[in-house]
C-alpha cells in the first residue's frame, strides 16, 4: 500500500463510550488483513502528560517503551494489538501548545501571528501525518479524547476536518455514539445520534461510519433510521453492544464488516476475511474457565480505572490458568495489625499495588507482613515491592524505624533511597525513571525460572531504589536481589525463595502483558496461586 491512510475516530452524545477499545479493535483487524498500523491518542487537557495527573482525575497512567507517560488507552491499543506505542502514540493540548509557543520564541513564525487556525491546527496536523511518514505505516488511527462539543477539542476536530478535504478518501471519521434505551417508553432512542452527527456537520466534519453503542439489540429498522439522517451508508452503521469481555469487541466488529467498511471507504481491496485464530481460542479459553480464583489488590485507589493493567494482566493470566480472575480492592488505609486477617480473608493471592506518597504505606507494609508470615503469594509492583522490603527490614532485620526516603527523610534506615541523579530535580513533571530498561537475572532464582532467560526488559516509573549498601544482610536473611540493571547495579526485583511465591518488582511488568503475550510473572503468580488454594 503506498500511502498513509487516516482514521480518526471520535466520540459523541457521553463519555466513557469506549472509544478506546474501538480504537484497539479497528487496529486488531486491518492488523489481522495483513496492514501496518499505530494508533495514537490526542489529549484534548493543558496538561504536557497524564504524569502529574491523579489516578482520580484520569485513571492509571500508562507507560511506553521510551518513557512517556499516556493515558491507559494506551494500554488497551498494546494489549489488542501486541504492537509497541511511543511518545509519538500520545499527544496532548499542552504539548501541542508548548511546540508552537517554543517555535514563537525560536522566531520560526517570522512575524507572524500566531492564531489556533492555522498554527495550532498545522501542529496539530503535523503530528498526525508525522506518525504515518516516518514508520510507514497504512493506517495511522487518531483516537480524540473527550466528546464532540467540548471547547478543548474544537482545534483537533478542525484539524480533522481539514484532513479529510486534503486527503479526500485517504481520511475517514468513524464516530461512536450512544443509543440509550428508555424504560418507561420501552424504546431505543436515536436523538442523541443525530444530534450529535449535526454537530459533527455544523463543523464541517460528515462521518464516514457511526458506531452505536448500545445495551440492547438494535434492529435494521433503527439502523437504517440513522443512516438516513446521519447521511451514512447503511452498512457503515455499526452496533457496539455491551459484551462480556472487552476482548470480544473486535470479533463482534468483524461480524458486523467493521473493517470491510473502512476498507471500501479508503479505497483499498477487500480480501479474505482473516480467520483471528490465536485471538478467538483466547475468548474460547476465557469463557470455559468457571472456577474462580481470588485477588487481593492492596492499593490506595478505590477506582477500577487506577491499576487497569494489573487488572487486565492478572485477568489475562487468569485465561491462560484456566481460571476467572475475581479481583477485590482492599483500601490499604484502612488496613491495622487488628484488622489485617479480616481484611485479607479469603484471597487466594495478594497483589500490593504501585504509588506514590504516605497515604495507606503502612496497610501496604501490614499486608506485606502478614502474607510473608502466613505465606500466601504475594506480588509487589513498584511501591509494592518498596514496601514489601521495608516490612522485612522491620520485622527480619529488626530496624523498627526503617523506610523509604520518599515516606521519612530521617529514617536512620533508609533501605528505599533516592537515587542520586534525582536528588536535584525539581520539575516533577517526567523526570522520575521512566521506560524500558535491562534487567539480568540471577541464575538459579524463581525470576529466572519464569523469564527463562537471563536478559530481559521491562518499563519504569519511579524516583526510589532499593538501598544497595543493605543488600548483603537482606540477602542472608533470606531476601534475596535476583534482577540487576547491568549499568546502574540497582535492584530491580527482590524474592524470598523459601515461600511459595513472595516476589517484589521495581519495574512494572503490568505495562507489558497483552492478549496474545500474557506476562510471565502474572502467569506463573496466578498459577502458584490456583495450585496453593487446591493444596
Ligand atoms: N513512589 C515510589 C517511587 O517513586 C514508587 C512509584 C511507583 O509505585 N510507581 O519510587
Amino acid at each position: 500500500m503506498a500511502e498513509t491512510k487516516y482514521i480518526f475516530v471520535t466520540g459523541g452524545v457521553v463519555s466513557s463510550l469506549g472509544k478506546g477499545i474501538i480504537s484497539a479493535s479497528i487496529g486488531k483487524l486491518l492488523q489481522a488483513r495483513g496492514y501496518n498500523i499505530t494508533i495514537q491518542k490526542f489529549d484534548p487537557y493543558i496538561n504536557i502528560d497524564p504524569g502529574t495527573l491523579n489516578p482520580y482525575e484520569h485513571g492509571e497512567c500508562y507507560v511506553t517503551v521510551d518513557g512517556m507517560e499516556t493515558d491507559l488507552d494506551l494500554g488497551h491499543y498494546e494489549r489488542f494489538t501486541g504492537i509497541q506505542t511511543t511518545k509519538a502514540n500520545s499527544m496532548t493540548t499542552g504539548r501541542i501548545y508548548k511546540a508552537v509557543i517554543d517555535k514563537e520564541r525560536r522566531g520560526d513564525y517570522l512575524g507572524k501571528t500566531i492564531q489556533v487556525v492555522p498554527h495550532i491546527t498545522d501542529e496539530i496536523k503535523r503530528n498526525i501525518k508525522l506518525l504515518g511518514q516516518k514508520y510507514h505505516y497504512d493506517f495511522v488511527i487518531t483516537e480524540i479524547g473527550g466528546t464532540i462539543g467540548d471547547i478543548e477539542s474544537a482545534p483537533f476536530m478542525e484539524a480533522i476536518r481539514q484532513m479529510k478535504w486534503e486527503l479526500g478518501k485517504r481520511a475517514i471519521n468513524i464516530h461512536l455514539t450512544y443509543v440509550p434505551y428508555l424504560k418507561a417508553a420501552g424504546e431505543l432512542k436515536t436523538k442523541p445520534t443525530q444530534h450529535s452527527v449535526k454537530e459533527l456537520q455544523s463543523i464541517g466534519i460528515q462521518p464516514d461510519i457511526l458506531v452505536l453503542r448500545t445495551e440492547k439489540n438494535l434492529n435494521d429498522a433503527i439502523r437504517k433510521k440513522v443512516a438516513a439522517f446521519c447521511n451514512v451508508d447503511f452498512d457503515c452503521v455499526v452496533q457496539s453492544e455491551d459484551l462480556p469481555s472487552i476482548y470480544e469487541v473486535p470479533v463482534n466488529m468483524q461480524n458486523q464488516r467493521l473493517d470491510e467498511a473502512i476498507l471500501r471507504k479508503v479505497g483499498e481491496p477487500i480480501g479474505k476475511t482473516p480467520t483471528l485464530g490465536p485471538w478467538k481460542e483466547f475468548i474460547e479459553r476465557r469463557k470455559h474457565a468457571k472456577e474462580i480464583i481470588n485477588i487481593g489488590l492492596v492499593g490506595k485507589y478505590d477506582l477500577q480505572d487506577a491499576y487497569k493493567s494489573i487488572r487486565e494482566s492478572l485477568s489475562h493470566a487468569g485465561t491462560y490458568n484456566d481460571h476467572k480472575v475475581n479481583i477485590s480492592f482492599i483500601n490499604s488505609e484502612a488496613i491495622t495489625e487488628a484488622n489485617v486477617a479480616d481484611k485479607l480473608a479469603g484471597q487466594d493471592g495478594i497483589m500490593i499495588c504501585p504509588g506514590f506518597g504516605q497515604r495507606g504505606i503502612e496497610g501496604k507494609v501490614i499486608a506485606a507482613h502478614y502474607t510473608r508470615t502466613h505465606d500466601i503469594p504475594t506480588f509487589g509492583i513498584c511501591l509494592g515491592m518498596q514496601m514489601m522490603v521495608v516490612e522485612f527490614a522491620r520485622n527480619v532485620l529488626g530496624y523498627a524505624d526503617a523506610n523509604s526516603r520518599e515516606m521519612d527523610e530521617k529514617t536512620s534506615h533508609n533501605v528505599i533511597d533516592i537515587m542520586e541523579e534525582q536528588k536535584n530535580i525539581s520539575n516533577m513533571g517526567g523526570t522520575m525513571r521512566l521506560g524500558a530498561y535491562e534487567c539480568v537475572l540471577k541464575q538459579g532464582s524463581r525470576v529466572f525460572d519464569i523469564y527463562k532467560k537471563e536478559n530481559i526488559q521491562e518499563r519504569h516509573r519511579h524516583r526510589y531504589e532499593f538501598n544497595n549498601e543493605y543488600q548483603a544482610e537482606f540477602e542472608k536473611h533470606g531476601m534475596k536481589c535476583v534482577g540487576k540493571n547491568p549499568e546502574s547495579d540497582l535492584v530491580e526485583i527482590v524474592e524470598i525463595p523459601s515461600l511459595k511465591w513472595y516476589i517484589g518488582t521495581q519495574y512494572h511488568p503490568e505495562y507489558q502483558s497483552t492478549v496474545l503475550k500474557p506476562h510471565p510473572l502474572f502467569v506463573d503468580f496466578v498459577k502458584t496461586t490456583i495450585a496453593n488454594k487446591k493444596k
